[in-house]
């Protein structure tokens, strides 16, 4: 599984990252970005979170499989 983040939808409030900093992260463009990597385990939970209480729901978590 990894995370995404819809940069036409986030609205860059900060809370993804406030919440999970070792996924999320402001990128150059003042949109956040999820670090490309495979979730596991906390991890995993952690970035569920995040997608729960993204105000905007620009957060995605699928299987890399499904692109
Ligand atoms: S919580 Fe959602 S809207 Fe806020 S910065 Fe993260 S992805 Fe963007």
């Amino acid at each position: 599984m990894k995370a995404f983040v819809n940069k036409n939808v986030c609205i860059f409030c900060g809370m993804c990252g406030g919440a999970c900093p070792n996924i999320f992260f402001a990128d150059y463009d003042s949109k956040s970005v999820a670090l490309d990597i495979e979730l596991t385990g906390e991890l995993l939970v952690m970035a569920r979170h995040a997608e729960s209480i993204c105000p905007v729901g620009a957060i995605v978590i699928k299987d890399v499989l499904q692109k």
